[in-house]
């Protein structure tokens, strides 16, 4: 393709929002516009990356750091929306939401008698812990949901130092929302106070460590008061036991004894889903230098950008044309530059575009049969024959 023709606009500055230096990168280098528009020069490297996408070793052949399981590949980003769990030594990685890790039981306990308590001003799991001096391990958190599907009330307990996923939740029972004053009400709790002890009509769904956990002190369903030493089965009935706790960096992982950490990346696929502007994005964070782009051969969007410098003698621009329909009948694909521009104006260009391969046409050189070629990562470039070029390329 000829540059004009794909209407790149390159950018002496960074863009003033680049969250990242791979996003600038590929505004000044004309792949996007500054609102993060797909431009030609980014849809001629997606479309390549779609038919590179077909092959099983896809993202080794570009050579992108990601960190993946079965389901799904993420590329670690400090900007990226995406949290993820990952164990640095098995490489276990899932999405935070969705993350196991291994559970710590605390030591087991004789079953002691239900108590009631008068604990005012305790709606909150901190303050009832502060009131009791107890450690909030040792405290029952309630949430109260209404599933979607069949207006079900759900009660939830989790150990009142754990936070609850949703998405775990939502993957045992079905869609949920929040239940309403009404809805609470109607099935005896208290918000504040909430209790699975004495509920009507609710499926009690619990994390897999309350039934480990004895002596919980919970809610007693009236405003001011908690219930000490509850035990589930003993007190109330479970119709669910599931892991529905959200781990968080410094959780054990759940296949080898390492610490789990939390990163934030991008997400790029889903088995094989993928999302092109993302890896668009992880390949420009991935591969730039500090004059542009600097992709591989699998991702750029070209092979070559070729240039010509206006001669006095020779018509240069008519050879780089040759040249240019020689390496495309060659399979080589080309990116023309050919404006007249000064020759710095090209250079920076072709930096900032990343192709692997700059191909310049100049009279000097020319004069004696031969085109220079220089390698985007090289520093030096070489004159190779004109008649030598596609083998020199290959
Ligand atoms: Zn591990």
């Amino acid at each position: 393709m000829k540059y004009q023709n794909l209407h790149i606009q390159t950018q002496r500055e960074f863009p003033n929002n680049a969250r990242t230096q791979g996003f600038g990168w590929l505004v000044r280098a004309g792949y996007l516009s500054r609102e993060n528009e797909i431009l030609p020069l980014a849809q001629q490297m997606i479309s390549q990356l779609k038919n590179l996408s077909t092959n099983p070793s896809f993202f080794s052949l570009l050579t992108l750091p990601i960190i993946s399981n079965e389901q799904e590949t993420f590329f670690p980003l400090s900007t990226g929306s995406t949290e993820i769990i990952h164990c640095e030594s098995c490489k276990y990685t899932e999405r935070l939401e969705l993350a196991q890790f291994k559970k710590t039981p605390f030591s087991q306990e004789v079953q002691l008698p239900v108590e009631i308590v008068s604990t005012p001003d305790c709606s909150t799991i901190e303050s009832l812990a502060n009131f009791l001096n107890i450690p909030k391990e040792k405290t029952a958190k309630a949430l109260m949901y209404t599933r979607t599907s069949d207006n079900q009330f759900v009660f939830v307990v989790v150990r009142g130092d754990m936070t609850l996923s949703e998405a775990k939740l939502k993957n045992t029972v079905g869609e949920v929302r929040m239940a309403t004053a009404e809805e609470i009400t109607k099935a005896g709790a208290v918000a504040g106070y909430a209790s699975p002890v004495g509920l009507k009509n609710a499926l009690i769904v619990v994390d897999d460590l309350i039934p480990q956990s004895p002596n919980l002190a919970a809610g007693a369903n009236k405003t001011g008061y908690h219930l000490l030493n509850t035990n589930c089965e003993r007190d109330y009935s479970l119709e669910i036991v599931a892991d529905l706790i959200q781990a968080k960096a410094g959780d054990v992982c759940i296949n080898c004894a390492n610490l789990l950490s939390t990163i934030a990346a991008l997400h790029l696929a889903t088995r094989s889903t993928y999302n092109f502007e993302n890896i668009l994005l992880a390949l420009a964070e991935t591969h730039h230098d500090d004059k542009g782009l600097t992709f591989p051969k699998s991702a750029a969007p070209f092979d070559v950008y070729l240039m010509h410098i206006a001669g006095k003698q020779l018509d240069t621009r008519a050879k780089a044309e040759e040249i240019y329909n020689d390496l495309q009948a060659a399979g080589i694909s080309v990116l023309f530059d050919d404006r007249d521009e000064r020759a710095g104006v090209k250079f920076n260009d072709a930096d900032l575009i990343g192709c692997p391969i700059r191909i310049t046409v100049g009279e000097k050189a020319l004069q004696n049969g031969m085109v220079e070629l220089k390698p985007r990562t090289e520093k030096e470039n070489k004159l190779v024959a004109v008649d030598k070029l596609i083998e020199e390329i290959s």
